[in-house]
């Protein structure tokens, strides 16, 4: 079972702009996989579809074999998402804000602070556990959206721009953790538009412009053709 399947994927967005013009992709589980393309091309709706936020026009998605349309619950218990915004509570200490996300996910509450404590020390967030997370920096409030994402061990973390507006160092540690993390056997998919980012990291890729799949192969297929 692919850890993601799309097929034949439309958005239709109000006023009849087409966003996604029947895109199919298909992502192996264990893959580090980059959906790669320019502003607007449509990668936050494609994976605002995968995570329910917005609704498809038409198409199927499967999460691990779990059609969103007929098992959508299974389906999102499978995806840990990074957003591009921050929507976590800013008030609150990066502690609650990891253990409140895995009670909402049914994890029990010992199990939960112990995996609270162990992405705060791997992200480098241990010392900002008591803090409210309003006076993170911008990379450290990325490293705890991430945090958050994994509360619930998914088997395939979604992330959109993770390093956007992140400096070249962070990028570097971000960069190195996400490869931790696909080497334990989390499939992940991320979107970028820096093929730097794509080549760094993936190992399969696809290209998504003006709504449409236009190359869907390995890393190195790609590269050898550049
Ligand atoms: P990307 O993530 O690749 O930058 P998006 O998926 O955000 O692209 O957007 C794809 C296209 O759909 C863009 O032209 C964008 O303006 C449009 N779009 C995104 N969200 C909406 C919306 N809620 N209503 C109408 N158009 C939208
Ligand atoms: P607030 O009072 O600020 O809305 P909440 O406790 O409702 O605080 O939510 C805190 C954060 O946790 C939210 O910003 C949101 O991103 C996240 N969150 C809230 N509800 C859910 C949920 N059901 N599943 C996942 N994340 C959630």
């Amino acid at each position: 079972t692919p850890a993601l399947e799309i097929k034949d994927l439309q958005k239709i967005y109000k006023g009849d702009f087409h966003a996604l013009k029947g895109i199919s992709l298909s992502v192996e589980q264990g893959d580090f996989f980059a959906l790669l393309g320019p502003n607007g091309a449509g990668k936050s709706t494609t994976i605002g579809v995968i995570t329910s936020l917005v609704n498809k026009t038409s198409g199927t998605v499967k999460v691990f074999g779990h059609d969103i349309d007929k098992a959508l619950e299974t389906a999102k218990s499978f995806i840990g998402l990074v957003p591009q915004e921050f929507n976590f509570n800013q008030f609150e200490s990066l502690t609650r804000i990891l253990v409140n996300q895995a009670g909402y996910y049914g994890v029990e509450r010992n199990i939960a602070h112990k995996r609270a404590e162990k992405y705060l020390k791997q992200l480098d967030l241990w010392e900002k556990r008591d803090t409210p997370a309003r006076m993170l920096s911008g990379g450290m409030k990325r490293r705890l959206m991430i945090a958050r994402a994994l509360m619930h061990e998914p088997k395939v973390l979604i992330l959109d721009e993770p390093t956007a507006g992140v400096d070249i160092e962070l990028r570097r540690s971000m960069w190195e953790f996400l490869r931790e993390l696909n080497a334990e056997g989390i499939t992940i998919i991320l979107t970028t538009h820096y093929l730097e980012e794509a080549e760094m990291l993936c190992r399969n890729i696809a290209i998504i412009d003006n709504g449409q799949i236009v190359e869907n192969t390995s890393m190195k297929q790609l590269l050898a053709t550049l």
